[in-house]
Formats: C-alpha cells, sequence, structure tokens
C-alpha cells in the first residue's frame, strides 16, 4: 500500500534556503590571523546565487564536476552550498596529495572549473598546465594575476566574477539520488579512490550530525571545522551547520596550535572537530600558556584512534569533553560516536568513551572473520568490520566501468579494513587497521594498543608503532617517538613504562626517536612513510633508530645510527 505522504526530493538546495532565510542572521567566519572575515548566512545565500550564476555562464550544467582547492573558509562554503545546489558536483580536492595525485584525481573526476585560494597558488600552478579537463580557474581570497594561464585556460577572481551577477537564483528541483559531491580518499595505497555523495546522502548524515547522540549541533552553536572541507565532507559540520542554523567557523591557513587557540580565544567556539594530531599539539600549547577553552561544550575527534590519555587531560585539565568518533570518507564520514550509555560516568562511562564508538540506527555493522562467516557482537570475538546504511558508498567512482577497488565491497557491506569488536549494544573497539595489525610468534599485537599505552606517558608528544619483518618472529612492532622539548631518549625507561601495561612478549625492541612522525595529508601518522624509512628506502630527517636488545642482553644502544644497523636481529 502506498503511503500518502509527500515525496519531497532531499536536497542541499533546500539546506541553503533555510539557513539564509530562517537563520539569515547565522555567520561563517574566516580567520585572517588576526580577526574574522564575517559572512552572514543571509549574504551567504546571495553569494551562492552569484556563484550558481557565474559557474552556469561559464558552462557548467548539471552533472559537471566543479574542483576545489582551497582551506576552509567563507568561500569554500559558498561553494558547497552553490555547486550542489544548482545541479553540478562539487569535488574538494586534498590541497596535501602529491602534485602526480592532484593530476590524477582532477582528470578522473574530469573538473571543468577548479575554485583556487590564492595562497595555494604555489601549489596549484604548478599542476594546472598538466590537468586535461580544466577549462576556467577562480582564484579567491587574492590575486589572479598571480596564477599564469596556461593555454585553453582562462582564470577568474571571485569577487569580481560573482560581482557581475544577482543574489538569487532559481535553483532546480533535483533527483535526490543524484550527486552532490565527492571525495578522494587519500590514497596512502595506489591510487586515491573517489567516493561520491548523493544529496540524499548528505542530507540524512546532517540530520544524524544534529541528533544530540552525534553532534548535537543546534541553532547559536558556534561549530569550529578544523577538519579540512576536503576531507570527508569536514565530516558533516557545514551541511548540519546549515540544517540546525549554527555558525560556523573556519580556521583557513592557520591549522598551528597557536594561531588555532588564538582563533579560539577571539571566536569561542561551542564545538570543534579535528583529527588527535591538531588536538594533541593544541594540549602541549594550553598547557604551556593557558588559556579558558570552556565555551568548548565538546570536541569530536576521530580519523585516528583517540588516546585516552588525550581525553583525560583535555578534560581534567581544561574542562573540555572530547568525544571519540569513528569513520572513513566512504561513510560520510559519521559511522560511530562514543557517548556513553546513560545513567553511567566517572570511570564506567569512560571506558565507553574510549571505544570508537556507538552504532547509530541507519548504520549496520558487522564483524566478519577470517573464513568470511559473520562473527557474534558479544565485545570479545575479533574480525573486519563491515558496515553499510544510506551515507555509506556502495562503491567507488569508476567513470570507464573499471570496477575501482571493488575487492572492497562483499554481498552489499563495505568492507572497511577496520578489525575490532562490537558489543551487545553497540559499541565499536578498533583493535587496528588491518594492516597497521602486527603479527608476532603467531599472536596478534595492536599498534593502536602500543600507542594509546605510549601517550600516556609525560615524555612522550607522540608515538607510532608499526609492524616490520623479522626472521624468528614474522613480524615485530617498532616504537617512532617523538619526545617533549627537553627531554632525552631513554627507550630502556619507556620499554619499562610499557612492562606493566602490555604482554611482555609485545614490548617492542626497536625504538626510533623522530622530531615529529610523518603525517598523511589529512594529518594521520603515515606508517608506510615509516616502514619505508625503517627499511632505508626513504632517509628518516632526523631519526635517530635504538636497538634495545643485543645478542640478547638489554641495553641502551651505543652508537646512534641514521639507519638501523640490525633490522634483522629478533628478541631473545
Ligand atoms: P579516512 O577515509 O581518511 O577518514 O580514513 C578512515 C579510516 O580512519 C578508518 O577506516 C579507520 O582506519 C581510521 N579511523 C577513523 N576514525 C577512527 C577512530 N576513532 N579510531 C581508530 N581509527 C579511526
Amino acid at each position: 500500500m502506498p503511503s500518502t505522504m509527500q515525496d519531497e526530493p532531499l536536497s542541499l538546495a533546500t539546506l541553503l534556503r533555510y539557513a539564509s532565510t530562517v537563520h539569515a542572521d547565522a555567520t561563517v567566519r574566516t580567520w585572517t590571523g588576526t580577526e574574522s572575515r564575517v559572512l552572514t548566512y543571509r549574504e551567504l545565500g546571495e553569494q551562492a546565487a552569484r556563484l550558481a550564476h557565474a559557474l552556469t555562464a561559464l558552462g557548467i550544467g548539471r552533472g559537471d564536476r566543479v574542483g576545489t582547492f582551497m582551506w576552509n573558509n567563507n568561500e569554500h562554503l559558498i561553494a558547497y552550498c552553490a555547486v550542489p545546489a544548482m545541479g553540478a558536483v562539487l569535488h574538494t580536492i586534498n590541497i596535501r596529495l602529491f602534485p602526480e595525485q592532484i593530476t590524477y584525481v582532477t582528470d578522473h573526476a574530469a573538473d571543468r572549473v577548479v575554485i583556487v585560494d590564492a595562497s595555494l597558488i604555489p601549489v596549484f600552478a604548478p599542476v594546472l598546465p598538466t590537468l586535461r579537463t580544466v577549462r576556467h580557474v577562480i582564484v579567491a581570497n587574492g590575486d589572479a594575476a598571480a596564477l599564469p594561464a596556461p593555454e585553453g585556460v582562462t582564470v577568474h577572481e571571485f569577487d569580481t566574477l560573482l560581482a557581475q551577477y544577482p543574489g538569487t537564483f532559481d535553483f532546480p528541483v533535483l533527483d535526490e539520488r543524484s550527486a552532490a559531491a565527492m571525495c578522494y580518499t587519500s590514497g596512502t595505497t595506489g591510487d586515491p579512490k573517489g567516493v561520491v555523495y548523493s544529496h540524499r546522502s548528505n542530507w540524512l548524515h546532517s540530520m544524524q550530525a544534529c541528533t544530540t547522540d552525534a553532534m548535537g549541533v543546534r541553532a547559536g552553536d558556534r561549530m569550529l571545522a578544523i577538519v579540512p572541507m576536503f576531507h570527508a565532507n569536514a565530516w558533516g559540520l557545514p551541511y548540519a551547520a546549515l540544517m540546525a542554523g549554527a555558525s560556523l567557523v573556519m580556521p583557513d591557513r592557520f591549522l598551528q596550535p597557536e594561531p588555532l587557540l588564538a582563533l579560539m580565544a577571539a571566536e569561542q567556539p561551542s564545538f570543534a572537530a579535528a583529527v588527535p594530531t591538531v588536538w594533541n599539539g593544541v594540549l602541549t600549547a594550553v598547557d604551556a600558556k593557558p588559556q579558558d577553552l570552556t565555551h568548548l561544550r565538546a570536541v569530536v575527534v576521530g580519523g585516528a584512534a583517540v588516546p585516552p590519555q588525550l581525553m583525560r587531560a583535555f578534560e581534567e585539565r581544561h574542562g573540555v569533553p572530547i568525544i571519540q568518533a569513528w569513520g572513513m570518507t566512504e561513510t560520510s564520514p559519521l559511522g560511530a560516536l562514543a557517548w556513553p550509555p546513560a545513567g553511567l560516568d566517572g570511570e564506567a562511562a569512560f571506558a565507553y568513551r574510549i571505544t570508537q564508538g556507538r552504532i547509530p540506527a541507519a548504520v549496520q555493522a558487522r564483524l566478519v572473520g577470517d573464513d568470511g562467516t559473520e562473527l557474534p557482537r558479544d565485545g570479545k570475538a575479533v574480525g573486519e568490520l563491515e558496515v553499510r546504511g544510506p551515507w555509506v558508498t556502495a562503491s567507488y567512482y569508476s567513470p570507464d566501468a573499471a570496477g575501482i577497488g571493488a575487492d572492497a565491497f562483499r554481498d552489499g557491506w563495505l568492507r572497511t579494513g577496520d578489525v575490532g569488536t562490537i558489543s551487545a549494544d553497540g559499541y565499536l573497539t578498533l583493535v587496528d587497521r588491518a594492516k597497521d595489525i602486527i603479527k608476532s610468534g603467531g599472536e596478534w599485537i595492536s599498534s593502536v594498543d602500543l600507542e594509546n599505552a605510549l601517550m600516556a606517558h609525560p615524555d612522550i608528544a607522540e608515538a607510532a608503532v608499526f609492524g616490520v619483518p623479522d626472521e624468528k618472529w614474522d613480524e615485530r612492532p617498532v616504537v617512532a617517538a617523538a619526545l617533549r622539548a627537553g627531554v632525552e631518549p631513554d627507550a630502556g625507561a619507556l620499554r619499562a613504562f610499557l612492562s606493566d601495561k602490555v604482554a611482555k612478549w609485545q614490548l617492542p625492541e626497536r625504538w626510533t626517536f623522530v622530531s615529529e612522525v610523518p603525517k598523511t595529508s589529512v594529518g594521520k601518522f603515515d606508517k608506510k612513510v615509516l616502514r619505508k624509512q625503517y627499511a632505508g628506502d626513504m632517509s628518516p630527517p632526523s631519526a635517530r633508530w635504538i636497538w634495545l636488545w643485543h645478542s640478547g642482553v638489554r641495553t641502551r644502544s651505543p652508537a646512534w645510527s641514521t639507519r638501523p644497523t640490525c633490522a634483522r636481529r629478533s628478541p631473545s
């Protein structure tokens, strides 16, 4: 029996219309280093209309891709609104990809127009002549003349271009299942893979983000989006803010701890989101120079495992609760958020908060064992996490039907590559990425568990653990640790610190001390680079390797070296 309900398509144009009228005085504010540039949502609506006219005049129609090569700022939000609302597809290009990868994703998506921040011209200009499909570049926030135009490409200036058009646009009614935006995975192995979001998926995802047990976004909130708008929709913050009428605070290129703290002092955000490495840096800076952060009702941290110590430190020393979230580019990205069950507090609640989170109603999750059978959700059985749901991708973008990344899907489920447990009450606990888990002497070592244990040591600023081949044990863990300023490396003491926290056979005997753990383009520990450095295929910039074990005797290595000298030695 059909329902009597109206079949109104879920469209991002309705979010723009709603925010720019009902919440016309809410604002998006972009930090300039000393103050913010402010745009009301009324003006956002007008600017989005002008951009839609401008793109139409440049030949952009339904389904055409418009790239952005931008920081988080007002102009990026205008593009976030205008491009999908007019029926085109927003492709947020990761500005931190290698030049060849930028070329690959722009060609693969067949972007016809790219909007570029002027401060990124030095990165974009060398790539532009290699782009096969781009015909127009719009330079925002600076001098368009600074970008040399190759033959066949016209360069425009954002404000000058938009000024030619009226501030209203008749946004079309669209099929809610049509493409609204696309984002490529960060591509740590192989080419980046494209995920295409629909109007419907982004709309439903925004509703999820606004729920109390997700981000609880509401009118009056000031949402600080540190997570880049080129990384999985800035975790859904922009569209959720429009849906709720919350204001947005954008850091632009000021992403180091001190400028972020200056921005927070000035703008007093009520909510913020970023990967753990960002919060780690902010913590060090705010510990050194205390500043009130209690305007933050919560911060969502995800993208990588959140060290419990980081959560405790923020809460106990600065009164800011960290909520861990799990997700992927492929899941829009919200897949789980770690609010504790009702009625718990203190350590009982904390035990839940350090999980990757509780799976929401719309996301189905299952664990699958090596033999492909489904495992029980008992909080004990460990398997690969597979998910499905209305904002989970069903495939990767494969314009020539190449079936890119088809092995990431099984019977309509997305194979996440994450390994962990699910409890009966729906909490996900990740042990590791399947490719990062370390198999030693037939047993598994979780690199994440070792990292979390290490990062609880007061001398350690950050620590990554990765597996390396070992003749006797198959694989052994290596620690790459960055120490706090002024601390001398002492692997023996750190190993002793770990000794009552992990099983004896898990204790790493190979340590390297680095000034900073290398990061991926989205700010996560880059274990691929660490493995290469370890193997000697890549020189570690300032790494010093220590071998704690030598001929079975625990010693501090007599000599520092820039490369491992006994990479094949195994523990006694
Ligand atoms: P990306 O698509 O770049 O956002 O990467 C997604 C991957 O990040 C996931 O498959 C996980 O491996 C990892 N990840 C995201 N959130 C968490 C978390 N809270 N804890 C551990 N790993 C996470």
